[in-house]
């Protein structure tokens, strides 16, 4: 267990029947908040995504239950009631639920969906924020999310359609932001959203980077231009998990490279 000095705020007791929604960060486990660290620690079903790291499960108590929930791009929506479930019947038979996320749960991560389903069954649950990917990988690659000299927004947004087709992504009204875009999930559809942000008006030669599998051992960073990310992607042989970021802020990562100690 966590041991912390008494100044320290008291890290809230996890009662049976409760579920807690955590992010579990970008991937290192380093990265993990203290919160989510002593959920793990005192859950007794972690109901987890692809995107966790071993270690960080490794850290459950002895005795606890790991249940493998992940969602990976392009399943059908049933398997996200059958999660729902899982955490609805545990919580019931008086577990203590940890179902823990890649990110931030309520980031891209369906966490609404399941904190919905959980209080209509009315059932306690605890939101436990997390670092999302978009952030982090930017940041770690020498990408600010915001500077006072090229921005005051940044977009974060899917970089592909709801398989369900409900939310068809209009990434044309998103360039004319003008803002810089980080984009979730973007490597299935890159080609039709590049080109319909250049469509929106982003300039062909706008700064773009594509973070392979951020804070992990296989981190990969890619920079490259709007027009040139497709084939880039492709030349360097990029797959998922990965954030492509588009916008001026890119530009500014080479001039932070001379003193930017790697991350590992
Ligand atoms: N809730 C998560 C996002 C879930 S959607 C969060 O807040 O980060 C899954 C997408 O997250 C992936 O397709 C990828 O775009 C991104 N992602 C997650 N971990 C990543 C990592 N370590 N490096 C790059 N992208 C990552």
């Amino acid at each position: 267990m966590l041991r912390l000095p008494d100044y320290f705020p008291a890290l809230p007791d996890f009662p049976p029947g409760e579920v807690w929604l955590a992010g579990a960060g970008p991937g290192d486990p380093r990265l993990l908040t203290v919160l989510a660290l002593h959920a793990v620690a005192a859950a007794d079903d972690i109901v987890h995504d692809a995107l966790v790291d071993v270690r960080v499960l490794k850290l459950a108590r002895p005795g606890a239950e790991l249940i493998a929930a992940g969602k990976r791009g392009g399943r059908p929506s049933p398997e996200q009631r059958d999660i729902n479930e899982v955490l609805i019947e545990r919580a019931r038979l008086g577990r203590r639920v940890l179902r823990l996320k890649g990110g931030d749960p309520f980031v891209f991560g369906r966490g609404w969906d399941e904190a919905s389903a959980l209080t209509k069954a009315g059932i306690r649950f605890r939101i436990i924020p997390g670092i999302t990917s978009g952030l982090a990988a930017a940041a770690l690659a020498g990408i600010p999310a915001t500077t006072r000299d090229t921005n005051h927004a940044v977009v974060l947004a899917a970089g592909h359609r709801a398989e369900d087709g409900r939310s068809a992504g209009d990434w044309e009204a998103l360039a004319k932001l003008g803002q810089p875009i980080v984009l979730y999930m973007p490597m299935s559809q890159l080609d039709e959203v590049a080109a319909s942000l250049q469509k929106g008006g982003l300039a062909a030669d706008t700064p773009a980077a594509i973070l392979q599998s951020a804070t992990m051992e296989s981190e990969r960073v890619v920079e490259s231009t709007l027009a040139n990310l497709v084939a880039d992607a492709r030349a360097h042989g990029i797959g998922s998990p990965a954030i492509v970021v588009i916008g001026a802020i890119v530009g500014l990562r080479q001039r932070l490279l001379a003193g930017l100690v790697g991350w590992r």
